[in-house]
């Protein structure tokens, strides 16, 4: 197999073993959005022939790998984990330019992929079926798991890291072979990751990535007769779509899509806890996380006082690249993303929002070729408004004032998301109304609406998923296919 270590982030497509350039050689350029003259690297712009390709040596590698015993898959999963572990600081710094989110966040996202790979390594040692008791005494009856065959893995620019890994890694470990799209603007980074894979020597057509434009890739993907799952993260109106295409070809398919996430805070909340969680929530990697807390709805009695305290952190805030300078808050991914963002600020306003923090783009002190946003604080919320409804995917906080805790949950489930949900109380009663009322996939208390763990169910309801759950031993549910099996 031929590896490429790669120092100048030039990338090409990962197929059947090899690198190879697409068919048509053509590159896409990502820059860096805290500085648009800084190139980052480049990968391949592919066409439908080089995910045809991709998608045939995954289909001849299938039968080979899942006839492995879990635990040789796992081994190939402690290298990957091993590799990209003594590549972690490399892999942060691309993640940092690529798409902006700090050092110290690139590093633990990071850390986190090898943790998952770690974690689902050992998952090949795991029972994969149950026995069953037949009504009859002579025969045995259990269950076994079996792989979908090929995957395709479609994932966010916002966790280059994470995501692809927390998607391939549990595909792979229960015998499928992978074809993964990342995000355009996070590629090459991911293509970081996938050189540990081939790194570790995974038998050829395992692991493949073809990377281009979702409108090529992804459709091809949604559309490929021998892909036989389909497992998407991003925005709801891509993933509507695929999960028809995938429908009416009866491939089997998981969609993790957007999310309105609010924190709910009480009179007798921890004041310092709400704001510090609030802020870190909402605002942390640009408020660019699925989960992120965009509104904030507030008891009458503790309003104020958390206003005031809310105003005074958000205004310590730094921002800048993200990398060595010590900023706390980095650029938006992209120029589009910036755009989006100033959007919802304007329509903000112009729906009677009053803005009381942030609102504008920077453009000073060494940030004017970034795509760079104020932190932002609205009230005079309402859920009538845009603001309310939509996904901003920025860092921009809603505050909304309610009489009681039966209000806030009836404004909180007033979206048509349902991904995390967090309140901040000190009363049990409170959080048992929480837990029983909040539609939300992810229901927290007295913690951040952004943290997850790697070995608990992730997902959303409403439009926020398509119901199934990742990680943890969830991912089992959608990665294979179960036989029932009877002998006598
Ligand atoms: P996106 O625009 O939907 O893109 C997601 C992926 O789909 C990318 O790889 C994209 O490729 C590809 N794609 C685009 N058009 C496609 C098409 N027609 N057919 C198939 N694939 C297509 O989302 P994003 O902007 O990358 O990510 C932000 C969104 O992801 C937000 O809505 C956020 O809430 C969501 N998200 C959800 C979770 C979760 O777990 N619930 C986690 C993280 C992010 P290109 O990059 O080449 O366009």
């Amino acid at each position: 197999m031929t590896t490429k270590t790669n120092q100048t982030n030039q990338y090409v497509n990962f197929i059947n073993g090899e690198w190879v350039s697409a068919v048509n050689e053509e590159k896409i350029v990502n820059y860096n959005p805290a500085n648009n003259e800084e190139v980052v690297g480049e990968v391949a712009n592919s066409s439908e022939e080089d995910l045809n390709k991709a998608v045939r040596s995954a289909k001849t590698a299938a039968k080979g790998w899942k006839g492995r015993s879990g635990a040789e898959r796992g081994q190939y999963l402690y290298k990957v984990a091993d590799i990209m572990e003594s590549r972690l600081e490399e892999i942060a710094e691309c993640m940092t330019r690529e798409m902006g989110k700090t050092y110290p966040e690139a590093k633990g996202e990071t850390a986190r992929g090898v943790a998952i790979l770690r974690y689902y390594a050992g998952e090949g040692m795991r029972a994969v079926g149950d026995v069953i008791p037949s009504t009859d005494s002579d025969a045995l009856m259990f269950t076994t798991r079996v792989p979908l065959g090929v995957v395709g893995v479609i994932t966010p620019w916002n966790f280059p890291v994470a995501i692809p890994i927390w998607k391939s890694a549990p595909a792979l470990i229960y015998g499928n072979s992978v074809v993964l799209k990342p995000a355009t603007e996070g590629a090459v980074t991911c293509a970081k990751v996938i050189e540990c894979f081939a790194e570790a020597g995974l038998p050829k057509g395992v692991v493949n990535m073809v990377t281009g434009p979702g409108s090529v890739i992804g459709q091809a993907i949604a559309e490929h007769p021998d892909i036989h799952g389909i497992t998407f993260t991003g925005s709801n109106q891509v993933g509507k779509q695929i999960g028809h295409e995938a429908l009416a070809r009866g491939a089997k398919y998981q969609l993790e899509m957007g999310g309105k996430n609010p924190v709910i805070v009480t009179e007798d909340a921890d004041l310092d806890l709400a704001v510090d969680a609030t802020i870190s929530g909402g605002l942390k990697s640009t408020g660019q996380k699925c989960t992120a807390t965009s509104r904030v709805i507030l008891l009458d009695g503790i309003y104020d006082k958390f206003k005031e305290r809310l105003l005074e952190k958000v205004k310590e805030i730094s921002v800048g690249n993200g990398m060595r300078d010590g900023s706390w808050m980095g650029p938006c991914v992209s120029e589009r993303q910036l755009e989006n963002v100033l959007y919802y600020i304007q329509k903000g306003e112009e729906e009677g929002g009053q803005l009381l923090a942030g609102g504008k783009q920077l453009k000073d002190d060494g940030r004017e070729k970034g795509y760079f946003v104020e932190p932002t604080v609205f009230e005079n919320v309402n859920s009538e408004m845009t603001i309310a409804q939509e996904e901003i995917f920025g860092p921009v906080l809603a505050l909304m004032k309610v009489d009681s805790l039966e209000e806030a949950l009836d404004l909180a489930n007033d979206v048509e998301y349902g991904l995390s949900a967090s309140i901040f109380t000190t009363n049990i009663q409170q959080m048992l109304s929480f837990i029983k009322d909040m539609d939300a996939g992810l229901v927290r208390i007295n913690a951040e609406s952004a943290g997850v763990e790697l070995q608990a169910p992730f997902g959303g309801m409403k439009q926020s998923s398509s119901h199934s759950r990742e990680q943890g031993q969830a991912a089992k549910e959608f990665f294979t296919s179960i036989k029932t099996v009877f002998v006598k």
